[in-house]
């Protein structure tokens, strides 16, 4: 009954925003925007020439995600040059999931096209993922064919982590697919009422299901500006995938343990046949003494192991129960309510 309340009174605080009434668009294009100063204009003409191609209302949401440069004036003018382009400011860093996170919550239209603002998702593609929605897919995913222009590095950290999540965890995530993707609107509303903290956008929008299918397109080099993504972001973001939809790494644990067993039992018969074999007393102490400090130093880093994994979960368990916002919005540009209200 107590966990109900509390379920109830954590909806109504972070439930998100309404969605605009009257003259939605059809189109919703979702951006998040952190210090790209040299590629937003050229984003969002880009994409409004693809968009007007199709022939219907559609609005471009930019999140900028505490931006240090130029970005956010850029993105005020070209809201005053087009009132179809909306803008959300963050009041700081916030992180790309969580800017998506306030797009979809604002956006308004009938499908959400979520894509990068640095167009190394190219916007030329979205009329692809629209025909597969016309068909009557819920999610129409863009999977990367090919990248350019990344490092070895990335390329190989990036096939080996996709191809991992899918392995361990029970959701069936498309490999090589990132956060590029038409979702309907009914999706849309699933996941915006999903709120929880350490958000994994991939991974949620398979979870709450519904008829999705792929586009292939070639992912391109960035033109300008530098990756957002350093390995300790790459790290987190990995571990956020893997904790969300998994439990293997605390099963982890379990099977650590067991195999430290076995281990150990293994040692107390060599230790024991080689006391037995020892030519003298003192021979017969030393190899009992390097016995005992090989296992205590094992258990000791299995026991550290486990106790790290387990840290791992408490960590998300903690943010998820002080149920803080998921962001803040300094100011919202174009949308019919203002940015309190519709603050998540
Ligand atoms: N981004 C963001 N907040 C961040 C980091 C990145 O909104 O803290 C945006 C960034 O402007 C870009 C997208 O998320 O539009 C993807 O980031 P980035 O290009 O750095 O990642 P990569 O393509 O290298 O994986
Ligand atoms: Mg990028």
């Amino acid at each position: 009954m107590k966990y109900e309340r509390m379920q109830a009174d954590r909806n109504s605080r972070s439930t998100p925003p309404p969605t605009q009434v009257g003259g939605a668009p059809t189109f919703s294009v979702v951006a998040p925007v952190y210090n790209e100063e040299a590629l937003v204009e050229e984003f969002c003409r880009r994409t409004a020439l693809v968009l007007e191609s199709l022939g219907e209302p559609f609005e471009i949401v930019l999140i900028n995600d505490g931006s240090r440069d130029r970005s956010p004036l850029i993105m005020r003018s070209l809201h005053d040059r087009d009132a179809r382009i909306k803008v959300i400011n963050f009041s700081r860093n916030f992180g790309h999931q969580l800017a998506i996170t306030a797009g979809a919550d604002y956006a308004s239209g009938q499908a959400v096209v979520v894509i990068d603002s640095d167009l190394q998702d190219p916007p030329e593609v979205i009329p692809d993922l629209v025909a597969k929605w016309r068909e009557g897919y819920q999610v129409v995913y863009a999977v990367r064919e090919q990248r350019e222009g990344e490092t070895w590095f990335k390329t190989f950290t990036a096939a080996f982590f996709y191809r991992l999540i899918a392995r361990i965890t029970n959701v069936n995530l498309p490999v090589d697919a990132g956060d590029f993707r038409l979702m309907d609107r009914k999706v849309v509303k699933a996941l915006n009422s999903i709120r929880e903290q350490h958000r994994f956008m991939r991974g949620l929008s398979v979870w709450v299901g519904f008829q999705s299918t792929g586009v292939p397109y070639k992912r391109h080099a960035r033109t300008a500006g530098s990756t957002n993504y350093p390995l300790r972001k790459m790290l987190k973001f990995a571990l956020d995938g893997i904790t969300s939809f998994s439990y293997l790494p605390l099963q982890l644990a379990t099977y650590l343990g067991f195999l430290a067993a076995l281990l150990c039992l293994l040692f107390i018969l060599v230790v024991f046949i080689l006391r037995l074999g020892a030519a003298s007393a003192q021979a017969a102490a030393f190899y009992g003494q390097a016995a005992t400090l090989a296992s205590v130093l094992f258990i000791g880093a299995v026991q550290m192991i486990s106790l790290g994994i387990i840290g791992e979960y408490v960590g998300r368990i903690y943010d998820e129960v002080k149920g803080r916002p998921l962001y803040i919005v300094a100011e919202a540009l174009g949308f019919e309510h203002k940015g309190e209200e519709r603050e998540s």
